[in-house]
Formats: structure tokens, sequence, C-alpha cells
């Protein structure tokens, strides 16, 4: 959305015949050049001129005005002699060039040559001087080819850096002529994890990944990025996420390994050590990274370093005692800042992951907030720049589906309608501190990423929205909009090969209470399309348009399956609802004990009919207690016979989440009088990841309220996750028959 769009009567036909440029002026004679050949119409010819005014049809005047105040500010005049475009600088007329791209590229009928563009006067330019894209290289590699396809739909929609991480765990991308054992045996893994990380049973592959890119082709690269006005930010990693580095080079780590290339996800303990041959190493391999990349920034990592490995290393305790430094945060510190100098020596200004704000942040660095907004709030605060990369609104390598048999992802959920709501300078930062956020990027971590396929699929569209948060002004954000301009965008990138999702479209819903009833309401996206519905009934299915409105009475047990479906005729993924009408569905429950806002989305949830997802902890469904019982009482309305209760319980101790030790329900027909009518007890030796308890009640006896308690699993032993704390309750559906 530009910031100012003023459209004329009609559209007129163009034939571009003619560039008109000024004479000597190289810079714009190479973008005019660039253009003709994204063209592909050999047929344009340059003019190089002295007074830029339209001397025929059919032409374009490129003009720059050398304004120093808005280097990106562009102004594009579509008239009926020709198009006129005008720009502070080279990199502005690049905007433009981009922007008139789109008018001409999202007109199907447009073909090389004759195209058909509206009369419009477009003035604009972005509100974020950071507009950035990242992609993880170490854990899949891609090739070169698929580097400059992604550049240049960056391009395409005017962000300005690339953060290419290009070390991890998992490999070694960048070739370093010093040190080539990097690349030799740090470039290779044997195979890789199958599945999620948490999966049980751990499977691999049998297939060997390997690839890096030489010094030759990242000097291609490089320069193909800045033919689109694009800065590249490479991404060494350290101290942490270093197993590959150790493995080609034992000597950097603390115990010396052996160590290997990894091959699965995660944090890893062996980290690289702090002693002056290793700081001396990152150093050598920094000035070959520096001389490749022209641009001001150096990204270092920083991020997820674990300290065990310090804590017993003679040259890190040594370092500690020889600086003075009071733990091992102060020590990752201080690795950090001895790089700092040395880039800044060097011309270069450092990028580090939020984790480098702990034991003190050096001096010049940039930080990228990625935990949240807190680490950017802090880093602002003390004067430093800092760039905006939140997991919860930034993280492309969550799903943007909650179909479950959307493609494996980490994790999380971040449709396009959340990137485009992202609001990149934080709510509870003092806005005298609001110019240190540069902007914001979009992570892709592609340990899930397998192919480029998969990559353009988590990338786009919602890349176009972060577009739009990052370029367009505050007050013109408007979501129906947005995706209203998305259709235009959709269809061309089609044609680039990329494959796309319709899940901005898919629908969503929620239920609430009215009488005794349960109603289903269906949430839509703000987009033309209409609900389609199919009950199951017993084996004999049916499809039916929705009747009428988007509520459904829930007044009896179903099964079914909804879609949305786009004015293309084009279905969405379906979402698919199982409403079991038990006596306590759409009863009335009151919590003794609160649950923990971070995994409770609403009062009725743990009595709507729909049982949780029994292979995930995460959705609307689950309710989670934080280290506490679970205790609430659920009022039928009416007295009632009562044969048994079951229940929802989930164990994933990885994530802290252990299932109740007991459950006691307590009956009532006057909620003052009570008495214990069942109860239920975990076996030691339950390994299943869901649960399902079973309490069965004394026949022949009519309750109108019952309290149910959930005994939480208390303090975790040592030696288990989460040692030392107090377990996560995770609680299901109550289905009472
Ligand atoms: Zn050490």
């Amino acid at each position: 959305m530009p910031n100012k769009i003023d459209f004329g009567n009609g559209s007129i036909d163009f034939n571009i015949e003619t560039i008109l440029i000024k004479k000597n002026n190289p810079e714009v004679k190479k973008l005019a050049q660039f253009y003709i050949q994204l063209f592909q119409n050999p047929n344009i010819q340059i003019q190089e001129v002295d007074k830029l005014e339209f001397t025929q049809k059919n032409s374009i005047i490129l003009g720059i005005n050398e304004r120093r105040d808005a280097p990106d500010r562009y102004k594009i005049q579509v008239t009926p002699y020709g198009i006129m475009v005008e720009a502070s600088q080279v990199k502005g007329l690049f905007h433009a060039l981009q922007s008139l791209t789109q008018l001409v590229k999202l007109n199907p009928e447009n073909k090389a040559g004759s195209i058909r563009i509206p009369t419009v006067i477009i003035e604009d330019e972005p509100r974020f001087s950071y507009r950035g894209m990242h992609l993880d290289v170490a854990r899949h590699f891609f090739s070169v080819d698929v580097i400059k396809q992604y550049i240049d739909l960056l391009a395409l929609y005017k962000f300005n850096n690339f953060h290419w991480h290009l070390t991890d765990d998992q490999g070694w991308r960048i070739e370093i002529k010093k040190y080539p054992e990097l690349t030799n045996v740090g470039a290779t893994r044997s195979n890789t994890l199958i599945g999620h990380y948490t999966d049980r049973p751990v499977k691999y592959d049998n297939k060997e990944v390997s690839g890096y890119y030489t010094q030759e082709q990242i000097k291609e690269v490089v320069e193909y990025a800045k033919d689109r006005f694009i800065n590249i930010i490479p991404e060494i990693e350290m101290p942490g996420h270093a197993s590959a580095a150790l493995a080609a080079y034992p000597y950097l780590g603390c115990t010396w390994g052996p160590y290997k290339v990894a091959n699965t996800w995660g944090v890893f303990e062996d980290v690289l050590c702090t002693k002056d041959t290793t700081l001396n190493f990152m150093k050598d391999v920094l000035n070959e990274v520096v001389d490749l990349f022209p641009g001001k920034y150096i990204h270092i990592g920083g991020d997820e370093c674990p300290k065990a490995r310090w804590k017993t290393c003679i040259n890190c305790q040594r370092n500690k005692r020889r600086f003075n430094l009071a733990d091992e945060d102060q020590l990752q510190s201080y690795f950090i800042k001895e790089i700092e100098k040395h880039l800044y020596r060097k011309g270069k200004k450092l990028i580090g992951w939020d984790e480098i704000l702990e034991g003190g942040l050096a001096p010049n660095a940039t930080v990228m907030s990625w935990r949240g907004e807190t680490g950017g709030v802090e880093a602002a605060s003390q004067n430093h720049d800092v760039i905006m990369t939140p997991g919860s609104h930034c993280y492309f390598d969550h799903y943007q589906s909650k179909n479950p048999r959307e493609a494996l992802a980490i994790g999380g959920y971040t449709p396009i309608s959340k990137v485009y709501a992202y609001e990149p300078i934080p709510a509870n930062l003092d806005p005298k501190f609001s110019k240190f956020i540069l902007g914001a990027q979009a992570n892709l971590w592609t340990e899930y990423i397998e192919d480029e396929k998969k990559l353009f699929y988590m990338a786009f569209p919602r890349a176009i929205a972060l577009s739009e948060v990052l370029w367009s002004r505050k007050e013109d954000k408007n979501y129906a909009g947005f995706l209203e301009r998305l259709q235009f965008h959709l269809p061309w990138l089609k044609t680039q090969k990329i494959n796309l999702t319709n899940a901005y479209a898919e629908l969503d819903y929620t239920l609430s209470k009215s009488g005794d009833d349960m109603v289903l309401h269906f949430v839509k996206a703000p987009i033309k399309g209409k609900v389609l519905v199919e009950f199951k009934h017993n084996a004999n299915n049916f499809t039916q348009e929705y009747p009428k409105g988007d509520s459904l009475i829930l007044s009896n047990s179903l099964d079914l399956k909804a879609w949305y479906q786009l004015q293309d005729n084009s279905l969405c993924k379906p979402i698919h609802i199982i409403y079991n009408k038990h006596k306590a569905a759409g009863a009335s429950i009151q919590f003794i004990e609160k649950p923990s806002p971070k995994y409770f989305s609403n009062e009725n949830s743990i009595i709507n009919g729909i049982a949780a997802p029994t292979n995930k902890y995460s959705g609307p469904e689950w309710l989670g207690m934080e280290g506490k019982n679970f205790e609430a009482i659920i009022d039928l309305s009416k007295s009632d016979t009562i044969d048994q209760i079951k229940f929802q319980l989930y164990n994933f101790p990885a994530a802290w989440i252990y299932p109740a030790k007991e459950i006691i329900v307590e009956a009532s027909t006057d909620n003052l009088n009570y008495e214990v009518v069942g109860s239920w007890k975990l076996s030691p030796f339950t390994q299943e990841r869901y649960i399902e308890p079973i309490v069965d009640l004394k026949k022949n006896k009519s309750y109108r309220y019952l309290k149910i308690k959930v005994i939480n699993h208390g303090k975790i032993a040592e030696g288990s996750p989460g040692a030392g704390h107090t377990a996560w309750l995770f609680l299901g559906e109550i289905t009472v028959d």
C-alpha cells in the first residue's frame, strides 16, 4: 500500500520503446538496463538526454532530484504521454520500478512490450529503514539459484536486507580459505532426524546432507543482491551453535571432542571455548567474511549458548579470573565484546540475538530481539539499535494453518493475519527510544524445511504481509484491504512456480453457551466467499452449502466438516468438528483454582462437547494449570443420574507437562453437602503421551453439582526434565455420561 495513490480516469496502453535518462549518469543507466532485462524486451532503447521531457510517446522517464532527506522516496506519474518516475536517489528509483513492475506484471493480460496501466500518481516512501528476511541454510542447504529467486522476491516486495544464516550445528556453509576443514568436514552430516524432534522413538534417514558456497559464489550472490538494492548480512554463529566448526577443528572446544556435525535439532552443550586460540580463529574467519560482504553489519549469533562446558574448563575458568568476571554470562559477554572490537576495527557493526544483552552489551552492538519484545525494549532503552524479530509474529517456520494435515513445522501458530497485525514499535517502549527500532525481519529456520518448494510455501504470502507492516503507514493498516490486494499477487506468484497456501482464508470457529446448549460460530477471514458444510450421518455423507447465518445451535451430537470456498471456487482446508452432547456439555462451571492464562481459552472449553486433540497440547481445547491442582464445580442445572466421567490428560515431560496423580469427584444436590462419589489414581508405569482416565460413579443416584479435583504431579524429581520446578497439568474435555 503506497503512502499516496491517486487514480485518474481509465487506463493507457503503452508499447514502451524508450527509457529516457540524463546524460552522464552511469548508476541510472545501469538501473535502466536492469529494468529492460527484467521486462525481457530487448527492443527498448535507452536515450541519454540533456533535459528530461516527453519528446515522444511510449517512453519512461527516470529522473533523480538529489534530495538528501528522504533517500527512499519516489514518485510515479502515469500520463497519456508516458511514465514519469522521479526519486531522491537511485534506490528510490529502484523501488519505483518495482512498483511499476507490480502494476504491469499483476495484470495477466500484459505481455512483454505492450502493457496496459491505469493513469495514476503514486508518492511513496518506507516507514522503516530496515526491512529484512532471513534464511537458514545450515539446517538445510539451498543452491545459489534458490537464493537468487528468494532475493528477486524480496526486491519485488521492497525488502532491503537479506540475513544469510551460514553456519550452525548442522552445517558450515561458507568457504574459509585459511581453514579448509570447516567445509571439508563441517559442511556434511551423515544423516538427519525424521519427523518432529519430540517424536519417540527417534528416527533418522540415510541421506547425507552436504553443501557450501565457495567464495566465488558468495561474491556472485552479493553482486546479484546489490543490483537489487538488497544488503546481505552474513551470520557466523558463535560461541553456541558451533558443532560443525567443532567437528572440523576439535581444538576450538573446551574438551577437544570428539565432536560431530549435528544430525538432530535443538541446543547442544558443546560450544566454542573462550580461550585465545578460539577467539583468534574466529577473528581469522571473520576477516575473510568481512572481505566478502560489503555491508556494514556482520551477525555473530550469540544465542542459545549453554555454559556447562565453560564451568569445568581450565581455560574458561582462567579467563574468568584473568578478566575478573563474576559468572559465565559475563564470560560470554567478554567473548562477544572481543569479537565486536575486532569487527569495529574492520569498520563493521556487530549484530547479535538478544542473548548478547546478558552479562552486558558490547558498546556498538545492534540487537535482534527474538524472544519476544523484552530484549528489544531493553536494548533500545540503552540507546542501541534494534531489529525486531519476535517469535510470536516473525517466525515463518511456525505453522500458518491449524489444519492437522498441514505439512510438519516446528510448532507455533503464526497465521498471515497475525503477521499483518504486527507493530514493530513495542507498546511499552518509551517513545523517546522508538528511533532505535530500525525495523523488523522474519526468520526462516529450516529444520523442517527440506527443499525450496516448502521454503517458498512457508515464506509466501506471509512475507508480503510483513512487507506492508514495514513499508506502509501505520494509519493505512487495513487487513481486509490487504487480503483484497493479495488476490492480485497470488496468481502471479503461482506463475513463478511458487507453491502457495490459502490458509489465510481457512475457517475458524468459536463456541458460546446459550441456555443449556452450545452454539457454534464460524469465524471467517474478511474476504469474499462462502461456507460449505458436510454433516456426517452414519455412513451417508452429504454436502450442502451452509444455509443461513454463521452460527449453528448444537442441540444434538454431530460430526461436521466445513470449508471456506473463495470466489475463484478454490476450497480452503476444512475444519473438522466432532461435537458430543454429553450431560455437562453447555453446563456452567465455576473455577476454584484459576488456570494459567497462557493455556486457557475460555471458561467453557473444558465442558463444551469438543474433545482436546490427543496428539498435541496446544489449541483452545486444552487447559493448563501451572504447578496447581485443577479444582472446579460443574452445575448441570438440574439433578440427573451419572454413570461415569471421562477425563483427558497430557503427559509430556520434555515440556514439563506431567499427568495428574489423582482425580477425586465429589457430588451434591444442593451445592452444600458433597460426598465423594468416585476417584482415579495414576499408574506409576504410565508412559503414554495421552491418558484418558475414567471415573465410574455409584449407579442410580441423581446429582446436580459435581466438584472435580485433579491433583497436580507437584515438584518434579531430580533427573527428570524441569527438575526442581512444579509440573504443568494439562486437562482436556470433562465428559459426563
Ligand atoms: Zn573453555
